[in-house]
């Protein structure tokens, strides 16, 4: 009791120990040990060229199951570990995990990966690229890394040159979640990105809102011109297909083709996608 304190008590139980503050506290510790105690998956859901109706990469997803929470959305513990300073090891992991289920892949398909903004400030993200490449006898080409818009909003001078220096490396990178960030078309115009990802918002009401198809049609258009493919990404519907299809989109990932799969589901899948379909025997593998 801080009865005899003279009145001055220190209230620390309100307003700051309510649920959600103790949720965010116990996800914060129970990631410190969810590597460890092998607590992470990958998910891989395929992302389809509509010219070939093929896959063209796998974007892999992290899952975590926490021991009392349960399943935790990536969107609830990523921001919880980049403000943790836990991101570098996770992404670390996440690459790894990628890279050996992609080298069991036919080798034109890609694998994209999610890269924390945090990340693009250090120095290390090269490097620990190259390792997990040469350690998974992965190209570099088949890598493509996924940033938000967000990310470059800062104009981090050092956030330039790892871009840069990534590129050069090879790896492609996608802007992901594009049109929700503020100052899209200007990135557009200082990275040379191989693709863009247009964000689940827009493709949600394609069906019923001309504005939104007009907009993605332009964007579409405006990527084309600049050689970037697209990606629709969260197609759920047969109507959100043709939208996007219609509009010229390159690429689409949603529900509609495929959800987020196992490693192994994946594999299974691209090999069904490159045996020969019915009628006249094609050649496999012959590049
Ligand atoms: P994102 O990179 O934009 O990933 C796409 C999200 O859309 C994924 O959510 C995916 O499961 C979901 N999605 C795909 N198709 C559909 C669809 O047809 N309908 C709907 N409603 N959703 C669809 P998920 O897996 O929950 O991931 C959420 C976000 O968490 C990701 O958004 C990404 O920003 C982040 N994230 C996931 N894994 C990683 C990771 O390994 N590293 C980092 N830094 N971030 C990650
Ligand atoms: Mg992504
Ligand atoms: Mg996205
Ligand atoms: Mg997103």
């Amino acid at each position: 009791h801080a009865k005899n304190e003279g009145g001055k008590r220190v209230q620390i139980f309100e307003p700051f120990m309510h649920e959600d503050f103790l949720m965010l506290r116990q996800i914060e510790s129970g990631l410190t040990d969810a590597l460890e105690n092998d607590e992470f998956t990958v998910l891989f859901q395929p992302i389809i060229d509509l010219a070939t109706g093929r896959t063209k990469s796998c974007e892999a997803l992290l899952r975590w199951k926490h021991p009392e929470l349960g399943d935790v959305s990536p969107a609830m513990f990523i921001p919880v570990a980049e403000s943790a300073g836990l991101i570098g090891d996770i992404t670390e992991w996440v690459l790894r995990k990628a890279c050996e289920a992609a080298a069991e892949w036919p080798e034109d398909v890609h694998i994209s990966v999610n890269i924390s903004p945090a990340l693009l400030k250090q120095n290390n993200l090269p490097v620990t690229i190259i390792e997990t490449l040469v350690n998974t006898g992965m190209v570099a080409r088949r890598l493509e890394l996924e940033i938000t818009e967000s990310v470059l909003l800062d104009k981090n001078p050092h956030t330039n040159s790892l871009l840069r220096q990534l590129q050069k490396m090879g790896l492609r990178l996608c802007l992901d979640d594009f049109g929700t960030g503020f100052s899209s078309l200007t990135y557009l115009r200082s990275w040379e990105f191989d693709t863009i990802k247009i964000d689940k918002s827009f493709i949600r009401n394609i069906g019923n809102s001309p504005t939104d198809q007009k907009i993605i049609g332009a964007v579409v258009q405006l990527a084309k011109s600049l050689d970037v493919a697209t990606v629709a990404e969260g197609v759920e519907t047969e109507e959100q297909l043709s939208r996007v299809r219609e509009a010229g989109c390159s690429r689409v990932q949603g529900y509609y083709y495929a959800r987020p799969m196992t490693a192994a589901q994946a594999t299974e899948r691209l090999v069904q996608e490159e045996l020969p379909d019915d009628g006249p025997l094609k050649i496999v593998n012959q590049r």
